[in-house]
C-alpha cells in the first residue's frame, strides 16, 4: 500500500495509467482530498465503484496526529505533530492583519547547525515526505475554517533546499488548481543558501518568493553563525541571488537575525546596506528571541535604534519583526525540545 498523498498529480496520473485506469482519475482524486478534504475513497461519490475499491485496495491516506497546540498572547498558534513513525515536528501559524502565514517544517531535525538555532541541536534524523509537508497546510486548516490560510512560508524546522525534490513536489500540490489552489506569490521557500538548488530552484521558474537568511553582511561572521556559509560563501550566493532578481522579477527577502553584541553595530548595518545596495530586495530584521539553549543576547533598543538609522540612512527596505509568539516557544524547534523530542 502506498500513501496516495505522496503523489504529485502527474505521478498519480502515470500510476494510475500504468494499472488501467485513465488519467482522469487522478484529478479527480486530487480534488476530493485537497479541495473538498475528504480522505475516505468510499465517499469519493463520482468515482467508479470499481476505481473506488481499486483505490482502497491499493493506496491508504495519511494524516497527521496533533499532539500538542500552544497559543500565544500575539495570536501566534504552534503545533506540534507526530509523524507514523514517531518523529515530531512543528508547524506555527502566525496571523498579522489580514494574513495568516503558516511556517512549514520541510524535514525531522536540521544537519546545518545554525549557532542560534534549536533544530539543528540534535542533527539531521530525515527528510520530510511530501505528504508530511503537506499535511501540516491540511491539518491546521482544520482548525482554521473562519480563518484561513493566506500563505506559507517554508521556514519551520529544516532546510528547504536539503530537501529539494519533496519540497517541488509540495509546492506542486499545494498551488494545483484542482485542489488546495493557492497562489505561487503567497508561497515563499527560505534558504540558509544551498547554492546547487538555488540555481535548480531559480531554473525551475516555479514563480514562488524566496527569502534568503543573511544574518549577517561579513563574510567571516556569517560563517561563525552558519557554518554552512564556508561551503556556500557570501560573495558567490549574492551573484546566485541577483541571477534570480534578474530572472524571477520578484523582489528578494533576506532575513536578519539580529543578535545582541553579535551582528548588531552600526558598521555591521553599514555592511548590509552596501551589501544588498543594487538587490531588488527587503530586509526582515528579527531581534534575536532569547532562549536557554544558548548564550546570544536580546539586542538592547539602543542597538536596534542605530542599525535602523543607518538603514534609513541608506534608504534600504526594511522590516523591523517584533518576535512573535515569545511566550510560547516559537522560535523553531523550541516546542519539540520542550517535550523532550529527537
Ligand atoms: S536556521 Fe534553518 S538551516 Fe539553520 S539550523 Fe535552524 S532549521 Fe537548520
Amino acid at each position: 500500500m502506498e500513501d496516495i498523498k505522496d503523489f504529485g498529480l502527474e505521478e498519480l496520473k502515470e500510476s494510475l495509467l500504468n494499472k488501467g485506469y485513465p488519467r482522469f482519475l487522478a484529478r479527480q482524486v486530487f480534488s476530493w482530498i485537497y479541495g473538498k478534504r475528504i480522505e475516505d475513497f468510499s465517499l469519493m461519490t463520482d468515482i467508479s465503484r470499481k476505481a473506488r475499491k481499486f483505490l482502497e485496495n491499493n493506496f491508504y491516506i495519511s494524516g497527521l496526529k496533533l499532539l500538542e497546540k500552544e497559543t500565544s498572547i500575539d495570536g501566534t498558534e504552534k503545533f506540534l505533530f507526530r509523524l507514523r513513525d514517531n518523529s515530531t515536528i512543528e508547524t506555527v501559524l502566525i496571523p498579522e492583519g489580514k494574513r495568516n502565514t503558516l511556517c512549514i517544517s520541510t524535514q525531522v531535525g536540521c544537519r546545518f547547525r545554525c549557532a542560534f538555532c534549536v533544530s539543528g541541536i540534535n542533527g539531521f534524523k530525515r527528510n520530510l515526505k511530501s505528504s508530511e509537508i503537506t499535511g501540516q497546510y491540511l491539518e491546521v486548516s482544520r482548525f482554521k475554517k473562519t480563518k484561513p490560510v493566506t500563505n506559507i512560508v517554508f521556514m519551520g524546522i529544516g532546510e528547504p533546499l536539503d530537501n529539494f525534490d519533496n519540497l517541488v513536489k509540495s509546492i506542486g500540490i499545494l498551488t494545483d488548481p484542482s485542489g488546495i489552489s493557492l497562489g505561487k506569490k503567497r508561497i515563499c521557500v527560505s534558504t540558509v543558501g544551498i547554492i546547487p538548488e538555488l540555481k535548480e530552484l531559480i531554473a525551475l521558474n516555479l514563480g514562488v518568493k524566496l527569502s534568503v537568511s543573511l544574518h549577517s553582511a561579513d563574510a567571516f561572521k556569517r560563517e561563525k553563525l552558519m557554518p554552512i556559509a564556508k561551503k556556500y560563501p557570501l560573495d558567490e550566493l549574492i551573484k546566485v541571488v541577483k541571477d534570480f532578481c534578474r530572472k524571477i522579477k520578484v523582489p528578494l527577502t533576506f532575513e536578519y537575525i539580529l543578535i545582541g553584541k553579535v551582528n548588531s553595530s552600526r558598521q555591521d548595518a553599514l555592511k548590509l546596506a552596501k551589501l544588498t545596495k543594487n538587490i531588488n530586495c527587503k530586509v526582515n530584521i528579527i531581534p534575536y528571541n532569547p532562549s536557554s539553549y544558548f548564550k546570544w543576547l536580546k539586542p538592547s533598543s539602543e542597538e536596534i535604534e542605530g542599525f535602523s538609522d543607518v538603514l534609513r540612512k541608506y534608504n534600504l527596505l526594511f522590516t523591523l519583526r517584533k518576535p512573535k509568539g515569545w511566550d510560547i516557544n516559537a522560535a523553531c524547534g523550541q516546542l519539540r525540545a520542550k517535550f523532550g523530542c529527537k
